[in-house]
C-alpha cells in the first residue's frame, strides 16, 4: 500500500488523535530507517526513546523468534520463566527490591499512584500519629510534567492542554512549580502521600530536576512517611549514561516507573519499589492480563544485557553530542539553551516557527528529530549512535538553523534588544 492510500484510509477510519508526518516506514536497521520509496533516514528519535538498541538488533530479533516459537502469553495466573529473572536484573541495577510488570508507561504510572495511596492507607497509624485525623491522600505533582494519557496520569500531568478536555480528573492532586524549593515547602505537609517527579522532564522540553529540589523532596517525604515517586519512563534504563537518572544525584526513590526502551518496542512497563512499600499490596489489589508476558520479558532481559554494555558509550557519545550542540549555541543567536544528559538532549530555540522549520528541513534531509513543547528540538537517538552520526546531524542542524534564521528574523531582533541568551544549570549530576 502506498503512503497516499494509507493516509486516506486512516483519515477516514481512525480516531483523529495524531498528526503524522507524511512518511510510510517499511523497515529499519541499526540507526537507519527506510520509507516506502526507498529513502533512508538517520534516526535521532528512536520512536520516542523506545528503540534504544536501534532497529532490528540481532540479539533482539533472535530472542523474539525463539520465544515466539515457544510461548507468547500465559496470563498472570501461572508462572513463566522470565518475570523473576527480569525483576532480579531491574532490582539489581535500581537499588530497589521488587517489581510489578505492565504494558505501558501510563499504566506503570497508574500503578505507582495506587501504590502511594495504598501505602498511606496501610500506614494510617503513622499518619494519624503525625497529623491527627487529616487523611494522607494528597499527591504533589510538578508543573510542566508528563505522566501519560490515562486518567490518573492526566490528573498528575502539569500541562493544562492535556488535562482540560477531560475534567473532572482524579481529586487530591496539587501542582508544585518545578524546581521551586519554596513552593514545595509551602505545599508539602503531612496530608501528602506522594511527591511525583520526572527526574528529567521529557515532553516538557528535557528539563532536569535540580539537585537541591530533589534532595528536599527526598527529605520531606522520608520525614513524613510519604513516598518519593520518580517517573523514569523516558530518562531511565541507560538513556542518560547511567541505569537511572536519579543515580546522577545520589537520591534513592521509594518508587520508580520505567517503560519506553524496556522491551525494545514490545509493550512493557514496570514499577520498581522497596520491600517496605511493596508489602502494602496483597493478591487481588492490582493486576493485568497482558503485562509481563513471556515474550516481552524475554526481550527485556536481552535489552538489559545490552544496556549494561552501552552505558559508557552513551556517556562518551552524549558528551561529544552535547559539546557539539554548545558550539552551535555560540554560533546561532536563535539558540536559547542546550539541555540534558547522556543521549537525552535538547536545544531550545527562540521561536516555534523556527523549531518547526528546522525539524522539517532535517526530515527532508533524512534525519529524524522531534519538536516538543513548541520551541524545543528533542534528541533521543538509539544508544548505539556513533560520533560520525552526531557529526552528520550537527552539520544538517547547523545548516537548517542558518537557512531558516531569515524566517524568524523578528524574534531574533527582539532577543538582541532584550539582551543575551538565557543561562542556567543544564547538567544532571551528583
Ligand atoms: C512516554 C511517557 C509516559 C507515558 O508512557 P506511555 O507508554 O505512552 O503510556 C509517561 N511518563 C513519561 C515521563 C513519558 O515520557
Amino acid at each position: 500500500m502506498s503512503l497516499a492510500s494509507v493516509s486516506r484510509m486512516e483519515a477516514k477510519l481512525l480516531l483523529p488523535t495524531y498528526e503524522r508526518q507524511p512518511i510510510l516506514f517499511v523497515r529499519g536497521r541499526g540507526v537507519y530507517l527506510w520509507d516506502s520509496e526507498g529513502k533512508r533516514y538517520l534516526d535521532f528519535l528512536s520512536g520516542i526513546g523506545v528503540n534504544a538498541l536501534g532497529h532490528n538488533h540481532p540479539a533482539i530479533q533472535a530472542t523474539i523468534k525463539r520465544q515466539a516459537g515457544r510461548l507468547i502469553h500465559i496470563s498472570n495466573l501461572f508462572f513463566h520463566e522470565y518475570q523473576a529473572e527480569l525483576a532480579r536484573l531491574l532490582t539489581e541495577i535500581s537499588g530497589l527490591d521488587r517489581a510489578f510488570f505492565c504494558n505501558s508507561g501510563t499504566e506503570a504510572w497508574e500503578g505507582a499512584l495506587k501504590l502511594a495511596r495504598a501505602f498511606a492507607q496501610a500506614n494510617n497509624n503513622f499518619a494519624k500519629a503525625n497529623n491527627g485525623s487529616k487523611p494522607k491522600t494528597r499527591i504533589l505533582a510538578m508543573d510542566n510534567s508528563f505522566h501519560g494519557r490515562t486518567f490518573g496520569a492526566l490528573a498528575t500531568t502539569g500541562q493544562p492542554k492535556y488535562r482540560a478536555p477531560f475534567v473532572p480528573l482524579l481529586p487530591g492532586v496539587d501542582f508544585v512549580k518545578f524546581n521551586d524549593v519554596e513552593d514545595l515547602k509551602r505545599k508539602f505537609d503531612s496530608s501528602v502521600c506522594a511527591v511525583c517527579i520526572e527526574t528529567i522532564q521529557g515532553e516538557g522540553g528535557i528539563c532536569p530536576v535540580n539537585p537541591e529540589f530533589l534532595e528536599l523532596a527526598s527529605r520531606l517525604t522520608k520525614e513524613s512517611g510519604a513516598l518519593l515517586v520518580l517517573d523514569e519512563i523516558q530518562c531511565g534504563l541507560g538513556r542518560t549514561g547511567r541505569h537511572f537518572a536519579y543515580q546522577h544525584y545520589g537520591v534513592l526513590p521509594d518508587v520508580v516507573t520505567v517503560a519506553k526502551p524496556l522491551a525494545c518496542g514490545l509493550p512493557l512497563g514496570a514499577i520498581l519499589t522497596t520491600e517496605r512499600v511493596a508489602s502494602c499490596f496483597h493478591p487481588g489489589m492490582h493486576g493485568t492480563t497482558f503485562g509481563g508476558g513471556p515474550l516481552a520479558c524475554a526481550v527485556a532481559i536481552e535489552f538489559l544485557r545490552e544496556e549494561k554494555k552501552l552505558l559508557k558509550h552513551v556517556r562518551i557519545v552524549g558528551e561529544y553530542f552535547q559539546a557539539a550542540l554548545r558550539e552551535l549555541d555560540k554560533k546561532h543567536k536563535s539558540i536559547q539553551e542546550v539541555r540534558g544528559a547522556g543521549l537525552m538532549l535538547a536545544v531550545e530555540l527562540d521561536s516555534a516557527e523556527l523549531a518547526k522549520a528546522v525539524a522539517k528541513q532535517l526530515l527532508q534531509k533524512g534525519i529524524i528529530i522531534n519538536r516538543t513543547h513548541e520551541t524545543v528540538l528533542r534528541f533521543l537517538p538509539p544508544y548505539i549512535i556513533q560520533k560520525k552520526h552526531v557529526d552528520q546531524m550537527i552539520q544538517a542542524l547547523d545548516a537548517a538553523l542558518r537557512d531558516n534564521a531569515e524566517s524568524t528574523k523578528t524574534a531574533t531582533a527582539e532577543k538582541e534588544s532584550t539582551g543575551s541568551k538565557r543561562r542556567r544549570a543544564v547538567h544532571a549530576h551528583a
